[in-house]
This record gives structure tokens, sequence and C-alpha cells, in this order.
């Protein structure tokens, strides 16, 4: 398994033993089911499905494992390791071919019932919009999503376009980027504001491969979050994009490790 390969090549690369490791954290960009640590339905990746994640790894790595979605990782990873330590209610809002949210709820990771939380991608924005991956009509991923995004701007093209060229595009002033970026935004705004209604947030956190957008995104998002949440809620949330770049789920999954094993970060 390629996992195995990746972490021999790490501790031989960083001279730790083997012995010091207490764990493996890994993250999945779909929904963890809880009681069983198998991927759930509705994930991006449809192979995935029904395979037992948490077992598989920990008999191949020999180690305890942690699994977590990517969503809920860069939540934990922004209160434990980014500017937001100490933040009690925050919300980690991962914009990429899916989109998903992690959230720090009292101080803790909000898992729900079976550990399906923050399904906010799949947020009705449009009642007759395009149909969606997970069978409904005009979800927010349909709007929002890179995959949405780089299929609409890329017509013309000789192939796909990146998240990269969408970033480059956008700073360049492109005048369809910049649309389709400004109708991301709104819609991921709208939906945000529902949540905000509900829980309260001080901080919500945008993170994935969209995050060198910052104010070109940011601005669409805080308008439909102002436009659609209560208006003292839409006042005061700080919106943000994470800092911790594409290496926040990797934090996150050393920060579930060291919860579970008991260290504290000093
Ligand atoms: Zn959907």
């Amino acid at each position: 398994m390629a996992a195995v390969g990746l972490l021999d090549r790490l501790l031989a690369g960083s001279g730790v033993e083997r012995s010091a490791v207490v764990g493996a954290g890994v993250g999945i960009p779909g929904p963890i089911d809880r009681r069983t640590g198998t991927v759930a339905q509705g994930a991006i990746l449809p192979e995935w499905v029904g395979i037992n994640i948490l077992q598989r790894l920990e008999d191949a790595l020999d180690l305890p494992v942690f699994v977590d979605n990517d969503a809920n990782l860069g939540a934990l990873s922004e209160v434990t390791w980014g500017p937001h330590t100490g933040i009690s209610n925050l919300m980690f809002l991962k914009i990429g071919s899916g989109i998903g949210a992690g959230l720090i709820l009292n101080g803790m990771p909000y898992y729900g019932n079976v550990g399906i939380t923050g399904e906010i991608g799949h947020a009705t924005i449009h009642e007759h919009g395009l149909v969606c991956r997970c069978g409904n009509r005009g979800c927010l991923e349909t709007i929002a999503s890179t995959t949405t995004m780089i299929e609409l701007l890329s017509r013309g093209e000789d192939k796909p376009i990146t998240p990269e060229d969408i970033v480059r595009k956008a700073v360049a002033r492109d005048s369809a980027t910049l649309r389709v970026v400004d109708d991301a935004g709104l819609a991921v705004g709208r939906a945000l504001g529902n949540v905000a209604n509900l829980i309260n947030p001080e901080v919500i956190v945008v993170g994935g491969p969209l995050a060198g957008l910052g104010e070109l995104l940011l601005d669409p998002i805080r308008r439909g979050l102002i436009r659609h949440a209560v208006p003292v809620i839409g006042e005061t949330t700080t919106l943000t994009m994470s800092s911790l770049g594409d290496r926040a789920e990797a934090l996150g999954a050393t920060a579930l490790v060291f919860q579970h094993a008991g260290i504290r970060r000093n």
C-alpha cells in the first residue's frame, strides 16, 4: 500500500525511530461514518465507499490510526496550530472539487450523531439548477466547487484549466473568471448565512486550492453572508482565508493524533 512506503520514506528521511511514532492521522476528502470507520456514501471517492479505512491502515502500518474528514481536520488545525488558537466556535470551509465544512463548537470538534456533519456542499441554492453528483438539483457544489468552475471556464480551451489557473486568471482580472468566482462566492455566502444563523460562529476560515484568490473570493462570500444571515451575526462573524495553505489538513491530522494520544501542544 502506498501509505506504508510513504511512512517508511518519511521515517528514513527524518531519522525518527519507528518506536517513537505515537500514531498516524489520516484525512479523507469525504464523510466518515464514525460507528464503523468506513467511508460513507456521498463521498467524492465512490470506489472507497464502505471500505474500512481505519482497519486497513492499522493492519498495514501496524500503528494506531486516526481517521477524519479533511474539513474537520482543517478546523482542528486552525484552532491548534493556526492564528485562531483559543477560538471556541469556528467553522472551516473547504472549497475544492467538493465543498465541506468542519466545525469546532464550544472548543471541541463537532461530530454529530454518526460523524457526518458539515455537508454544506449539498445545500440547495437553485431549485431548478444543474443536477448534482448527489442526485439532487442546484446544490452549492453545482455552482461553487472547483469542478464546476473548471467546467465553466475550460470552454474553448485545448485542455481543462486547473485551480491554479483560476487563481492566476482572476488575479489578472479576466472578466469571465471574475464572474464565475463572484457567482461562486455569493452562493457560498448564502449557504454560510444559514449555517451562521444556526451556530453563530466567531470565525469562518476558508481553505482549499482557491485560497490564493484572497479578497477576490472572500468579498462575494462576505456579501452573500451579510445578505442572508441575521444582521448582527453577519456583521460580527470574522471571515478569513486559511493561512495554513495546503498544509492545513496534514497539520490537523497531527493534532488529531496528539489529541487521542493525550499529548498537549506546549
Ligand atoms: Zn448535491
